[in-house]
C-alpha cells in the first residue's frame, strides 16, 4: 500500500513533459507576449466585516487603471465611499520591487520579503498574464494537475496556485490559490481556504493578444464574490510612473510574532490573561472544581497558547465552559482548541451556527488540535442570563444583545464579589474625554448595567490595548458621569 502511494505521489508530482509545456507555451504566446496592457477597471469588492451579526458581508466599489506587462503591474485606483471621501491607493510592481501607497497614506508603504514574493496572488483580480508568465517561466517548479491535463501547480510562498488553460482556446480560463493565511481580519479561524478567480469575455485587444474583460472571484470557500469589470483595453507603448522613485527602497525582514503573555491575578478566583501580541485580554475565572475561560483570539495557536497558561494556573481543574462576549474574531477565533478540550461553549442559540461553522473548517495545511482528533461541540445555550457558580463563589453572564450598538449576541459578564464587570470592546474613554465625545457603545452598556440593577465598581476591557495605550479598566462612577452629562447633551 506505502509503495503505491508513494508512486501516485511520484506521478502528482512528476515535472512537465515537453507537450506540457508547449501547451503553457502556447497559452502565454496567445495572452501575454512582449505586450503592455493598459485597462481601466470596476471593481465590486465584497467583504466580511464586524457587523451585528455572523455573515453580514459590506460591498466597496473601486474605479482604477492599470498597466501591466508579463513581470511588471502597476494600478492606481479609488474608492468612493458613502460620506463623500475618495480614498485612494497605489502600486508599481516587479519581482523585485514594491512601491506602495495605500489608502490613507501618503508614504510607500513598508514591503517584507514574504510579501514581494507572494504579490502575484494580488495581481489575480486584474490579470491571469503575470501568474502565466510566472508558470511558463518556471516549468521546473510547475507540475501538472493530477486530474486534469490542462491544469498545471505550482507552490508561492504559503500558496498552492493552480491554473487552468481552456481546451479549445488556449486562454487561462481559471487560477485558484489554497492557503491558511491567518493575518486578515477576514479569515481568521476559517483554516484552509480556497480562493478562485474565473476570467471570462476574452477580447482580442488590437488584433495582437487576447485578455478578459470581466474577472469573477469567488473567495472564501464560496462566501463571498468579488467581479472587476475591465474596460478600454488597448496596448500601451510604456509603463506611466505612478510613484516617484524613492531614493532608497529596502525589503524588510519578515516579522515573526512570538506570543507574548503576562497575568494579572485581580482577585482570589478572578485572573486576566494578557495576550499583548494580540492586543487583547482573556478572562481565567477559577471555581472549587473547575474552570471558566473567555474570549479566545483570532487562531487556533492563541487558543492553545491560552490552554496551556490556564493549565499552569489551575493544573488539575477542567476547563468545564469557554464563552465569547461577541462572535468577532477577537473572541471566536482561538475557540477550537477549547472544543477539542471538551469544553462546554456557552452562547446565544443564534451562534451555534457560526461557531459549528468554524469548527468544520477544514485545516490540513495548518493542522490543530481539533483538525487532528475531531472532537463533537458540546453547546450549552444562554438564553438573557446564566449563573455560573460552584455553590460559593458566583459569576453572572448576561445577554445584553442590541444594548450593546454593536452587536445582536453581545454579553457581559458580573461578578457580585467584586463588584466587576468584564466586556469586551464597548469602552472607549479616558480622563480627557468630554462628554461629546460619549458614544452610543458606551451610552449603550451603562443604561444595560443600570436596567440590571447591577452594583458596579468597575469595569475590564479586553480590547484594544496594550500596543495602543488605550485604558484597560474602567471606574463605573467615572463612565456614569460622563453618559449623564453626554445624554444632556442629546
Ligand atoms: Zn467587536
Amino acid at each position: 500500500m506505502k509503495a503505491v502511494l508513494l508512486f501516485l505521489l511520484f506521478i502528482i508530482s512528476s515535472q512537465l513533459t515537453n507537450a506540457q509545456h508547449d501547451k503553457l507555451n502556447q497559452s502565454f504566446q496567445a495572452q501575454v507576449g512582449t505586450e503592455i496592457f493598459h485597462f481601466e477597471f470596476k471593481e465590486k469588492n465584497a467583504y466580511l466585516y464586524h457587523g451585528m451579526n455572523p455573515w453580514d458581508v459590506g460591498m466597496s466599489i473601486k474605479n482604477g487603471k492599470v498597466w501591466a506587462n508579463k513581470t511588471q503591474f502597476y494600478k492606481s485606483d479609488t474608492i468612493k465611499r458613502n460620506n463623500g471621501e475618495d480614498l485612494h491607493s497605489k502600486i508599481e510592481y516587479d519581482s523585485e520591487k514594491l512601491l506602495s501607497i495605500k489608502y490613507r497614506k501618503n508614504n510607500i508603504s513598508e514591503v517584507s520579503q514574504s510579501e514581494l514574493d507572494a504579490f502575484l496572488v494580488n495581481t489575480l483580480k486584474y490579470t491571469p498574464n503575470l501568474m502565466l508568465n510566472y508558470f511558463n517561466a518556471h516549468k521546473d517548479r510547475v507540475t501538472q494537475n493530477a486530474n486534469n491535463e490542462n491544469g498545471f501547480t505550482t507552490q508561492l510562498k504559503e500558496y498552492q496556485v493552480e491554473l487552468f488553460v481552456d481546451e479549445k482556446t488556449n486562454l487561462v480560463s481559471k487560477i485558484s490559490t489554497f492557503s491558511s493565511i491567518e493575518s486578515d481580519d477576514q479569515y481568521y479561524g476559517f483554516g484552509d481556504v480556497t480562493d478562485v478567480y474565473y476570467y471570462e469575455n476574452y477580447e482580442l485587444v488590437e488584433g495582437k493578444t487576447y485578455h478578459p474583460q470581466e474577472v469573477i472571484l469567488s473567495e472564501l470557500n464560496g462566501k463571498l464574490k468579488d467581479t472587476v469589470e475591465i474596460q478600454s483595453l488597448q496596448i500601451a507603448d510604456h509603463l506611466i510612473d505612478l510613484i516617484p522613485d524613492p531614493k532608497l527602497f529596502e525589503i524588510q525582514e519578515d516579522e515573526i510574532v512570538k506570543p507574548d503573555i503576562t497575568i494579572e491575578h485581580y482577585s482570589e478566583n478572578v485572573y486576566f490573561i494578557n495576550l499583548h501580541h494580540c492586543g487583547t485580554r482573556s478572562l481565567m475565572v477559577e471555581f472549587e472544581d473547575f474552570v471558566l475561560v473567555a474570549e479566545s483570539p483570532l487562531n487556533s495557536a492563541n487558543g492553545e497558547i491560552l490552554i496551556a497558561e490556564v493549565k499552569k494556573l489551575a493544573p488539575n481543574k477542567p476547563i468545564k465552559y469557554f464563552v465569547f462576549g461577541h462572535f468577532h474574531p477577537h473572541y471566536t477565533g482561538g475557540v477550537r482548541p477549547f472544543i477539542s478540550e471538551g469544553s462546554k461553549i456557552l452562547c446565544v442559540e443564534e451562534n451555534q451556527t457560526y461557531i459549528q461553522h468554524i469548527a468544520d473548517a477544514a485545516h490540513t495545511l495548518l493542522p490543530d488540535a481539533l483538525q487532528k482528533k475531531p472532537t463533537e461541540i458540546k453547546f450549552e445555550e444562554i438564553y438573557q442570563a446564566k449563573l455560573i457558580t460552584d455553590g460559593k463563589f458566583k459569576m453572572i453572564i448576561y445577554h445584553i444583545g442590541k444594548k450593546s450598538h454593536h452587536t445582536n449576541d453581545y454579553m457581559i459578564y458580573y461578578f457580585p464579589k467584586e463588584k466587576l464587570v468584564f466586556q469586551d470592546d464597548l469602552l472607549w474613554f479616558d480622563e480627557n474625554t468630554t462628554p461629546d465625545k460619549v458614544g452610543d457603545k458606551m451610552i449603550g452598556f451603562h443604561d444595560a448595567v443600570k436596567d440590571l440593577n447591577l452594583d458596579v465598581i468597575e469595569v475590564a476591557q479586553n480590547w484594544s490595548v496594550f500596543d495602543k495605550k488605550n485604558k484597560m479598566m474602567f471606574d463605573f462612577k467615572q463612565l456614569s458621569d460622563l453618559v449623564e452629562k453626554a445624554k444632556l447633551l442629546k
